[in-house]
């Protein structure tokens, strides 16, 4: 049975490339009819915040990331570290250091003067034939990991391929600080191991902790699981993503109006392909995912496919449907969508050239407005003398019209045969009349959703 998890610490913001993290493992378990388990790994108590959290929770809910196991935060989780520390200790897999602080940074100082790499020189490690030092009075110790000697770590990863650390680059790993409290490390041994996973999917910036974490992974008797570490995402600069150079939070695209369709789309292309799929369903995501095809160098968000990809999801996206999410956008504007026409036809009419449900809900403002009113010097700016007598002849016609776009297109292609006019010398003045404004949809399809009686009234006002 295969067993992935995400593990985020909740420590501040969540960006995109954090959700990617989720996503891949959530992939590969549904692919494989696995189990999919979300960690949160909170010993981190001074950073870690419930904010972080929801919004963790939040994120995944709305791309449909569901878990089958979780969240398990491993706060509540301490006894069981400690238990195994414990038990370590008794089988002398990890012994007790009392090197103080200053006597580290003392030993790191001298290593670094000899311009070695600086590590714990082993002084409290317990060999047969070996006497440690006195036990000095008044000092709780750390514990360390008895780390092996001699010989190498060598995992396949299935992104970055064979890697191999020799034991001689790896310290022995403080489990436990001198206030019991177990290491960040030692934590996600703990959990991988209980919690039987198979495939550990991460990002790149964990590859030095996994040499670590697998010597203690065999010391314990379990075989370690497949590494797939995943290259960083880049910001559209080149840069680390981070709040700071301006990333925006997953809850951000959510309050901009991005569809969940369209972010697991772009997510799913950051680091992964399926040939030149660019555009494809979660279904097909699922069916497609495999670590396989995941890439090897630095993703890099990119601000417009993102938006080009929303756009099509708004496009696709069934009406009903579709307004359905544009209501809590349209109710932040107080636009009453209750009154007037049916707000699932303005959205379907305004879809096609939206690139976010914001633009869509700024767009219905049109038609949630009262008419406009308009003075003498605006009607004799914008509605020119000798098209009067065309909007007279437009209003006759539409009302005969069917109460289909083809109706009043051919209402307007009959008014404009017979005073041999183009279709901008009528649509200006009557989309000025209709709203105030140049700027709306297809002047056909506009008439449809306004309704006939309501266009004609606002019509008939400026010809008076
Ligand atoms: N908690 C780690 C992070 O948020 C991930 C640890 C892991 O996946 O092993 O970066």
């Amino acid at each position: 049975q295969i067993r992935t998890r995400f593990a985020p610490s909740p420590t501040g913001f969540i960006h995109l490339g954090n959700l990617r993290s989720a996503l891949y493992p959530w992939a590969f378990a549904r692919h494989n009819q696995g189990d999919f388990i979300l960690r949160i790994e909170d010993t981190d108590v001074e950073r870690s915040t419930q904010e972080s959290v929801d919004v963790i929770l939040e994120g995944m809910a709305w791309l449909g990331l569901d878990v089958d196991e979780g969240p398990i935060y491993q706060m509540q989780r301490i006894d069981r570290y400690q238990e195994l520390i414990k038990q370590m200790l008794d089988s002398g897999l990890a012994y007790p250091c009392y090197m103080s602080e200053d006597e580290l940074n003392r030993l790191r100082d001298q290593q670094m003067a000899n311009k070695e790499k600086p590590r714990y020189n082993g002084l409290w490690r317990p060999e047969p034939g070996k006497s440690l030092p006195a036990i000095p009075p008044g000092v709780s110790p750390v514990i360390r990991f008895k780390n092996p000697i001699g010989g190498s770590v060598i995992w396949d990863d299935a992104v970055k391929g064979r890697i191999e650390i020799s034991n001689d680059e790896l310290d022995d790993l403080v489990i436990a600080r001198s206030d019991g409290t177990p290491t960040y490390n030692f934590c996600v041994v703990v959990d991988d191991l209980d919690m039987k996973i198979t495939h550990v999917i991460r990002g790149d910036d964990h590859v030095n902790n996994t040499p670590r974490q697998i010597n203690i992974l065999k010391a314990l008797g379990s075989a370690p699981p497949i590494y797939a570490h995943l290259p960083t995402v880049l910001n559209d600069q080149g840069e680390k993503m981070s709040k700071r150079n301006g990333a925006m939070s997953v809850r951000d695209y959510q309050k901009e109006g991005y569809l969940p369709e369209a972010i697991l789309n772009y997510l799913a292309r950051l680091g992964w392909s399926h040939g030149d799929a660019e555009v494809f369903t979660r279904e097909q995501f699922v069916a497609w995912f495999d670590l396989d095809n995941l890439g090897r160098s630095p993703a890099q968000h990119n601000p417009e496919k993102l938006l080009w990809l929303n756009h099509h999801y708004i496009q696709e996206a069934d009406p009903e449907k579709l307004a359905e999410s544009v209501r809590p956008f349209a109710d932040e504007r107080g636009i009453d969508v209750n009154q007037g026409p049916s707000f699932v036809q303005v959205v379907a009419l305004l879809k096609d050239r939206a690139n976010t449900l914001i633009e869509i809900a700024e767009g219905a403002k049109l038609f949630y407005s009262p008419p406009p009113e308009f003075s003498k010097e605006q009607i004799a700016q914008n509605i020119p003398e000798a098209i009067k007598p065309v909007i007279r002849d437009l209003i006759e016609a539409i009302t005969k019209a069917d109460t289909t776009k083809e109706g009043y297109s051919a209402a307007f292609k009959e008014v404009l045969a017979k005073h041999q006019l183009k279709m901008p010398a009528l649509a200006m003045p009557v989309r000025y009349a209709l709203f105030a404004t140049t700027q709306t949809p297809a002047i056909d399809s506009v008439l449809v959703v306004l309704g006939k009686q309501e266009s004609i009234n606002r019509l008939a006002k400026v010809v008076q």
